[in-house]
């Protein structure tokens, strides 16, 4: 019946709304997870040599690091001398339960039960869309390279304050295909954000004064293929010639990128950077996006896994000028993980807490755009993870997006709104002409560091127009 249902719906043209009964084609029978503890830059490459694929991030010493290894390795694994522990021992077992069950619809039945194909998670965006007039439209940002769309979800109440000068903010997630757990972050905050607007007055006034863009699939090309083809693929689909495929798009963004100790120039890298910043279109789309709005005001990227909470500079080990607020807004997110679940993520500086990464989206938000923006890294111990992880991650995650969200509007919201009570109004004016007549530095409007006659022209200009 089954086999039958799916030549029907073949014959009729019909778009396959799940994975091949077959499941991905590239096969990891007898591959081992390994724990190894890594003490020098000798030692990574030694085991990066043997075509180890890096699974934990964080080398330093006495850290053990998790590398993915095919079963004929061991050997030469052995031989490096290297102490080590196979924390899995056939990486496939966990692949074809994953498959099966999600062949079969998935465990429960409500949408964040299980994981969710490109085309589910397209349809939930136009779903949340159609339930939410006047607060959600569905943004189609461009295509990738092999043409899907990359869409998000725009959440805002125009009809409240001045859109045309209100803070935007971007959470985007699945920059790497295989992290499959980071669109079901980004999908639960959409559908969270907008059924809370009713019941909850900080969101309310954070949708009405804010522009929010949820971008749950930033690389589609490489999600659908970690459905079709290998569940472990990470990069875009980019033919590199000499039958090598893929750019790591968070390589590839253009501030700090080329650099070797975090990136790579080796087509055939996990890493692989590309030929020239920004090469990729999937990444121009987010760049291009975030350039044409009139008042950009930060971004969330999700990634899997380790539970990390992390900030530029990824390129270099120097610190931002802006590194005590980094660290106060990033351990408040922290904080606010934790409450949930009582699960404890890690936050620090990229470089120096993780490893480098250069040519990745933390170093461009600040570099160019100059926000403070965060990666989030997940749950898991593997990028295959429980279904019953979905839902805890998703809601220990969400008062952090929203902590993070409020905190921008505060920083880079309009000026008009002087005492951030959410409305324009005259105790703004009267908030204003106190700071104004102490000299407070928050009076400088006009940013030319002197409170003077100036700035009561530039503010009650702003608070005429409401930015
Ligand atoms: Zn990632």
């Amino acid at each position: 019946m089954r086999v039958s249902a799916i030549v029907l719906s073949l014959a009729a043209g019909a778009v396959l709304a799940q994975p091949l009964a077959t499941g991905p084609a590239v096969r990891y029978d007898g591959y081992k997870v390994v724990r190894v503890t890594i003490d020098t830059e000798e030692q990574l490459q030694s085991v990066l040599a043997l075509g180890a694929d890096q699974w934990t991030h964080e080398v330093r010493p006495g850290v053990p690091t998790d590398f993915m290894v095919a079963p004929d390795k061991l050997d030469a694994l052995d031989a490096t001398g290297l102490p080590y522990e196979i924390v899995n021992e056939d990486v496939q077992r966990a692949v074809d339960a994953e498959n099966l069950r999600l062949r079969d619809g998935g465990v429960g039945r409500a949408w964040f039960d299980d994981f969710k194909n490109l085309t589910q998670i397209n349809d939930y965006l136009d779903t949340l869309a159609a339930a939410n007039p006047g607060l959600a439209t569905v943004v189609d940002l461009g295509d990738s390279l092999q043409g899907r769309s990359i869409r998000g979800l725009r959440i805002a109440n125009d009809a409240v304050g001045n859109s045309s000068c209100e803070p935007s903010i971007l959470f985007n997630a699945c920059q790497h295909a295989r992290e499959w757990i980071s669109p079901m972050v980004a999908m639960y905050a959409a559908e969270h954000l907008l059924a809370e607007y009713s019941t909850n007055p900080d969101i309310q006034s954070l949708i009405d004064h804010a522009e929010i863009l949820i971008v749950p699939i930033s690389n589609p090309d490489g999600y659908d293929y970690t459905w079709t083809n290998n569940r472990y693929w990470r990069k875009n689909r980019r033919a590199n010639g000499g039958g090598s495929f893929g750019v790591d798009i968070n390589r590839n963004w253009g501030y700090g990128w080329g650099n070797n100790n975090g990136s790579s120039g080796d087509p055939n890298s996990d890493v692989y950077r590309g030929t020239a910043p920004f090469s990729e279109p999937e990444i121009q789309r987010l760049r291009d996006w975030t350039l044409s709005r009139p008042n950009f005001a930060g971004d969330v990227d999700l990634h899997s896994y380790g539970q990390y909470v992390l900030w530029a500079w990824g390129y270099t080990s120097q610190p931002t000028s802006e590194a005590a607020t980094f660290s106060s807004v990033g351990n408040q997110m922290k904080q606010a993980i934790k409450a949930v679940h009582n699960r404890t993520y890690t936050a620090g500086q990229c470089y120096t807490t993780l490893y480098p990464v250069s040519g990745g989206s933390i170093d461009w938000f600040w570099g160019d755009p100059g926000v403070i923006n965060y990666t989030i890294e997940l749950r898991g111990n593997d990028f295959v993870l429980p279904a019953s992880e979905i839902i805890p991650n998703c809601e220990e995650v969400f008062p952090a997006l929203v902590y993070y969200a409020e905190w921008s509007l505060d920083h880079y919201g309009p000026v008009s709104d002087f005492n951030h009570d959410g409305a324009v109004n005259t105790l703004d004016v009267l908030a204003f002409l106190n700071a104004w007549t102490i000299k407070d530095s928050s009076a400088d409007i006009n940013g030319d560091g002197t409170v003077n006659t100036l700035d009561v022209t530039a503010f009650l200009n702003a608070w005429t127009s409401g930015c």
